[in-house]
């Protein structure tokens, strides 16, 4: 039975040598046909043993060949695809986090395709500094005299913490000893730093003589971090940028602040939940501020720091800085977004993300009933389909406890097997809807799709 089931393989020479395997060859190439054929004998050998059938695929298809030529042409198919998200969660880590404004996204092509003044001051026509273009903008923003920019925020902690720690000591609270996901641990990050964690006070309450008790000559500095993906509420205190830098002052220390999110306008302006803003930072007068490009600023993935000149410095003599800089596109795209703040007024006409957190819940119930009239011409008759209140968050840390009101198209029936056929379904879609799955049901929460025309377009090949 085995050994029948293993015969109706055929050979990779006969494969080859057949005029179907031929043709194959004329058309995508030796090389190619060859490699993807073995791997295809290989994985039925595989799937034979395992299951002692043959995979389902060959048996629907009937070919080898022509699961072959599927496979030869899904290598030319990209597997980082466009997707519509649904899920509710605007800023999601998982897809790629925010999209970039129209000017970013000028900014980035023009950088792609032409050489670009990155390290060239066009004045003096003398080598230039890549982050100075930036350095300037972020001065008249935040106040902060000089700027750093390195890959992603968690970069810029790090850089921080090997060039102002190495060997020594930091002094954070118990309080803030975050994890954001994805292994970045503040105390990990430390021991690759090369420095030692000082930790103070309790969970839920840090004073200030806590840091004063702290202190030792082997101190490198205090450090704050917000707390961007967790709060915690009762009895709690902590101690302020303005008291650490108080008490810094009187030891010679410095104080560095990990903002995480950050942001650059007061989002209270816009109807959304306070985040801590660089600038007020900057005034209370911390040494470095860091914080991510890509959450709440709307921009790509980096990760800036703002501070004093002489501490900017010493980061971008930094070895590590060499390593962990940002290419040209990068740095065009966060110039372009950074822009966009000399005009608040139009910023949420702009920047996509908080156009998407600002809109209202009229326009959100407006997208819902297309939405819901969509599915429905395309759904059958077993799938309920409601216009529901959902609960939206901007995500990637920020505000976790804040949640936005939004609407949702949601789909129930039955059967739990129907529904995730239809959750499967709308991910194998050519662009891939992503949903949240709650209570039984599927939720298309409107408040984070950006393209929405779009997704009804996507959706009619349901
Ligand atoms: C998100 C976050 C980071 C990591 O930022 P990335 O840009 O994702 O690398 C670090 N610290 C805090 C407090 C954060 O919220």
């Amino acid at each position: 039975m085995f050994n029948t089931l293993f015969r109706q393989i055929p050979s990779l020479d006969k494969l080859l040598q057949s005029s179907q395997g031929q043709d194959l060859i004329q058309l995508y190439g030796r090389e190619l046909v060859t490699q993807q054929a073995r791997l295809l004998i290989t994985q039925i050998r595989t799937h034979i043993q395992e299951y002692k059938d043959l995979p389902p695929l060959l048996l629907s298809n009937g070919s080898f060949f022509t699961v072959l030529e599927t496979q030869i042409k899904q290598i030319q198919q990209l597997s980082i695809k466009r997707v519509f998200n649904l899920t509710g969660t605007v800023l999601h880590t998982n897809l790629g986090r925010g999209l970039w404004s129209e000017s970013a996204v000028e900014a980035g092509v023009i950088a792609m395709r032409n050489n670009v003044a990155l390290e060239f001051d066009l004045g003096t026509g003398k080598r230039g500094h890549r982050d100075a273009h930036l350095s300037t903008l972020l001065q008249q923003l935040t106040n902060a005299e000089a700027t750093c920019i390195v890959n992603n925020n968690a970069a810029a902690v790090l850089l921080m913490l090997a060039t102002f720690a190495q060997g020594k000591e930091v002094i954070i609270s118990r309080g803030e000893l975050i994890e954001i996901g994805g292994a970045f641990r503040i105390p990990d990050i430390m021991k690759q730093a090369g420095c030692k964690l000082v930790e103070v006070g309790t969970t839920n309450r840090t004073h200030l003589q806590d840091y004063r008790d702290a202190i030792t000559e082997n101190t490198a500095f205090l450090m704050k971090i917000h707390t961007s993906n967790y709060q915690i509420q009762g009895f709690t205190s902590s101690v302020s940028e303005d008291e650490l830098v108080g008490l810094a002052k009187e030891f010679n220390l410095l104080v560095i602040s990990d903002l995480g999110s950050g942001s650059l306008i007061d989002l209270s302006r816009y109807g959304l939940p306070a985040e801590p803003m660089v600038q007020d930072k900057i005034a209370s007068g911390v040494d470095l501020v860091s914080f991510s490009g890509d959450k709440l600023l709307g921009g790509p993935q980096a990760g800036i720091i703002v501070g004093k000149q002489a501490l900017i410095e010493q980061l971008q003599s930094h070895p590590l800085k060499r390593v962990l800089r940002c290419d040209k596109v990068i740095l065009s795209a966060l110039e372009a977004t950074l822009r966009h703040y000399f005009l608040p007024d139009q910023l949420s006409c702009h920047l996509p993300t908080l156009h998407l957190l600002t809109q209202s819940l009229e326009e959100l119930q407006q997208k819902a009933k297309k939405l819901k009239s969509c599915l429905r011409k395309r759904l059958e008759k077993q799938y309920i389909l409601q216009i529901e209140p959902s609960l939206a968050q901007i995500g990637s840390g920020a505000l976790p406890t804040e949640t936005l009101p939004s609407y949702a198209v949601t789909i129930s029936t039955s059967s739990s097997e129907m529904l995730l056929m239809l959750d499967r379904r709308l991910k194998s879609l050519k662009d891939p809807v992503i949903s949240r799955i709650a209570s039984q049901k599927i939720w298309l929460d409107l408040r984070s799709v950006a393209e929405f025309d779009e997704l009804l377009a996507a959706l009619e090949v349901l």
